[in-house]
C-alpha cells in the first residue's frame, strides 16, 4: 500500500488482532503484524518513528509542518498543516490545525484559528529539559513566511527593506513595519511612529509628513504650520513618537493663533496620553464646553495645568464621565458658575511628573 501523501516525521499506529502500520519518513507504508519490537523500515532502515497513539502528544520530539503562504482581498494568511494518520491508522491525511490571518488593515494583529483544539496545547521539545510552545513557534514562523512574501509580491515595499531601521528590527517588528506600509502606502519611515489611531480618521489623500501635519494644522497661515512643523520635530526627537490627535483638535477649536501655537508646545508626553481615538469625541465636546465659558488663554492655562498626574486623570476621568453621560452638559450648563478666584494666587500642584 502506497500512500500518496508522505508524512514529515515516521508514525507507528497500532489495530486490533496485533497488526500495526508503520509511516516512514522516507515514504513506505508497511503493515506489521506481531511485536514491532526492532522494527527497522525495509526501505531505508530507519527506526526513529512516534506512537501515534500516544496522542495527544503534548511533547513531540519535533513539530514538522507543512505550510501555506497567501493573500485574498481581506489579508495575507499562513496555514500549518501536518501529515498524520487518519482516525483509524491506515492511511495519512493532510490536516490543517493552524490558520494564521493578517488582516489587510491599520491594526496589526493575527487572526488565528485552530481548527484542533489540541495543537494549541503541543510544546517542541528543544532538549536538555527546554519547551517551545507550538504557538509562539508558529507565530514567529507565520511572520517569517509573511515578510517573504510582502517582499517577493510587493515591489511597492522594496524602499522599506533599504532602510537600517527595518534591518535591525525584530521579524515581529520587520512584519508589523512592512504590513504597515503596505496598507498606507506611505512612503517615509517616520510615519511608522505616528499614533496609529490617527489614521483611522478619514486622511485626505495626504502620503507624506509634510502634507498630514497640514491637514492637522488645518490652516493656510504659515506661523501655524510653521510652529506645528518645529513642535513636531522635538517631539519626534525627543519621544520618537507623535499622536497628532491632541494638535488636530486643538486646531479645529482654537481660533487665536498664538494660543494655538502653545498648545501645540505642550509637552511631547502630555500630548502622547491626553486625547486618544476612544475619547477623541467627548473631549472635544469638552473643550467646546469650555470654551462656551472661558477664554481661549484660560483654556491653554487650563491644559498646561494638566502636566501634573492628578490634573491629568482628573480630566480623563471627566471627559470619561461627560462621554457616559451626555445629558450632564444640559444640568452643567444651567448650573454653571465660574469659581471665584481664590485668596492666594499661586495654587500649589501635586509633584509634576513631567518637566
Ligand atoms: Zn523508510
Amino acid at each position: 500500500m502506497q500512500s500518496p501523501l508522505t508524512p514529515l516525521q515516521s508514525w507507528l499506529t497500532h489495530h486490533q488482532n496485533n497488526t500495526h502500520t508503520f509511516f516512514c519518513v522516507c515514504g513506505a507504508v508497511v503493515d506489521i503484524e506481531g511485536s514491532v519490537d526492532g522494527f527497522l523500515c525495509p526501505v531505508c532502515g530507519s527506526d526513529d518513528y512516534s506512537d501515534y497513539d500516544e496522542k495527544p502528544q503534548k511533547i513531540w520530539k519535533e513539530f514538522l509542518t507543512l505550510d501555506a503562504v497567501g493573500e485574498d482581498a481581506d489579508g495575507f494568511f499562513v496555514d500549518f498543516y501536518a501529515v498524520v494518520p487518519n482516525k483509524e491508522g491506515r492511511e495519512l491525511q493532510k490536516r490543517r490545525y493552524l490558520q494564521m490571518i493578517l488582516p489587510k488593515e491599520n491594526r496589526f494583529a493575527f487572526d488565528k484559528t485552530y481548527l484542533d483544539n489540541k495543537s494549541y496545547s503541543y510544546a517542541i521539545y528543544q532538549g536538555e529539559g527546554r519547551v517551545l510552545q507550538l504557538a509562539k513557534l508558529l507565530e514567529d514562523k507565520a511572520c517569517k513566511l509573511l515578510i517573504e512574501h510582502l517582499l517577493r509580491q510587493k515591489p511597492s515595499l522594496e524602499w522599506v527593506r533599504r532602510s537600517e531601521l527595518y534591518k535591525s528590527s525584530s521579524f515581529q517588528k520587520q512584519l508589523e513595519i512592512l504590513h504597515f506600509f503596505f496598507v498606507t502606502g506611505f512612503r517615509e519611515l517616520e510615519l511608522f511612529f505616528w499614533n496609529r489611531e490617527f489614521f483611522e480618521f478619514s486622511l485626505p489623500n495626504a502620503t507624506t509628513q509634510k502634507e498630514l501635519l497640514e491637514f492637522v494644522a488645518n490652516s493656510t497661515k504659515k506661523g501655524v504650520k510653521k510652529a506645528l512643523f518645529t513642535n513636531y520635530l522635538h517631539t519626534m526627537e525627543s519621544i520618537k513618537s507623535y499622536n497628532p490627535l491632541v494638535d488636530y483638535l486643538f486646531s479645529r477649536l482654537i481660533t487665536n493663533d498664538d494660543h494655538l501655537k502653545k498648545l501645540y508646545a505642550l509637552h511631547p508626553l502630555l500630548k502622547k496620553e491626553l486625547i486618544r481615538a476612544y475619547n477623541y469625541e467627548a473631549a472635544k465636546e469638552f473643550v467646546e464646553f469650555l470654551l462656551t465659558h472661558y477664554s481661549q488663554k484660560q483654556i491653554v492655562a487650563y491644559f498646561y495645568e494638566l502636566t501634573s498626574t492628578s490634573r491629568l486623570n482628573l480630566f480623563l476621568d471627566t471627559v470619561s464621565l461627560l462621554s457616559a453621560n451626555p445629558q450632564i452638559y444640559e444640568k452643567a450648563q444651567e448650573a454653571f458658575e465660574r469659581p471665584k478666584p481664590k485668596a492666594s494666587s499661586t495654587p500649589r500642584y501635586p509633584r509634576r511628573i513631567w518637566k
